[in-house]
């Protein structure tokens, strides 16, 4: 029988998808690591796996312990899926940005979540940091990733990712693109391109404006798991060729075009690292390979950027002609 033993074995090894009507007219070759196809529906499952396996090795996740971490979604239903499959209780700590379908998504693997509000600063105590640290301190058995600080984010992509990557494109890749939240995966999908291409692939990290990645404040914008307003260190800041700071406009306008024309319902932040792709692809040659990391699916943005009316809301619907050329104005 052609079985898997759990759905932990299907974590990684996504499809390269060319993106050919978004990407039309230009020379190089634009291809998208569709990261939604992921047992979790994201590129968190890749982390949450390795940061849970190497803490039951070192002894800091026994049996019967609590994973606490603040997470902007992904990451949870990435735990909560290892939780599930390994027996731990998890309580996730969520910005109160976060859509009302991801919350519900943490809710149904079985979690216990806790919303803090968005506007308040990093060290205050009712942050999702300060709570979570909290919580990580008062719960026994308590064990808390902190995808912020853990070395397993970044190797896990180093470790698979960028291997994948590299062996899909047999080496060919030129360019690769991805937003920065964490950092986890720039860092190590970049490092090891690096590594593996002699310092020939570049690393093009693509950032909302107001983060900090992008000389920003940290000042809010609506663009959900990417840009921050600390500088975590799971960014590796020698990695990056270039930032390419995006706004919340383009990134959900191309967030739709991703789903009518290449039919990739996909979150906002992939609409901001295909703006930044496109944006490097234009001045790429036709040998050129640019590969973009599409992190999650869409489905969680349904009440938002698939909305017309919140959409027009934020005057992000302004003109029909400006959906249809978002992002061609390169
Ligand atoms: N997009 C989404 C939707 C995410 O949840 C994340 C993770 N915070 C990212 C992009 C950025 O990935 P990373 O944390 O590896 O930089």
């Amino acid at each position: 029988m052609r079985v898997y033993n759990s759905l932990i074995e299907l974590v990684g090894n996504t499809p390269l998808v060319r993106l050919k009507k978004v990407a039309a007219g230009l020379a190089p070759t634009v291809l998208a690591k569709v990261e939604y196809l992921n047992p979790g529906g994201s590129v968190k499952d890749r982390i949450a796996l390795r940061m849970v396996e190497d803490a039951e090795r070192r002894g800091l996740l026994r049996p019967g312990g609590t994973i606490v971490e603040p997470t902007s979604g992904n990451t949870g239903v990435g735990l909560a899926i290892v939780a599930a499959e390994k027996g731990y209780r998890c309580v996730f700590v969520c910005p109160d940005k976060v859509g009302a379908d991801k919350l519900a998504v943490l809710r149904a693997y079985g979690a216990e979540v806790v919303v803090c509000p968005t506007t308040v600063a990093p060290d205050h105590p009712e942050s999702y940091y300060s709570v979570s640290d909290r919580l990580a301190a008062t719960i026994p058995g308590a064990w808390k990733p902190d995808q912020y600080a853990n070395p397993n984010n970044p190797e896990s992509h180093y470790h698979s990712t960028g291997p994948e990557i590299w062996e899909q494109t047999e080496g060919r890749i030129t360019h690769f693109v991805a937003g920065i939240g964490t950092g986890g995966t720039i860092s190590g999908t970049g490092r090891y391109l690096k590594e593996v291409s002699g310092g020939r692939v570049k690393v093009i990290g693509a950032d909302p404006e107001g983060s900090v990645y992008s000389g920003g404040t940290g000042r809010p914008y609506l663009v959900e798991g990417v840009g921050e307003d600390i500088w975590p260190s799971t960014y590796d800041t020698g990695i990056c060729d270039e930032i390419i700071a995006v706004s919340d406009k383009d990134s959900f306008l191309m967030t739709r075009r991703l789903a009518k024309e290449e039919a990739l319902l996909v979150g906002g932040s992939c609409g901001l690292a295909v703006v930044a792709a496109l944006k490097a692809a234009a001045s790429a040659g036709p040998d050129d390979v640019v590969v973009v990391l599409l992190p999650d699916g869409g489905r969680g943005y349904l009440g938002k950027i698939f909305n017309d009316e919140w959409m027009a809301d934020y005057g992000f619907l302004a003109a029909e002609t400006e959906e249809a050329t978002a992002g061609q104005v390169l």
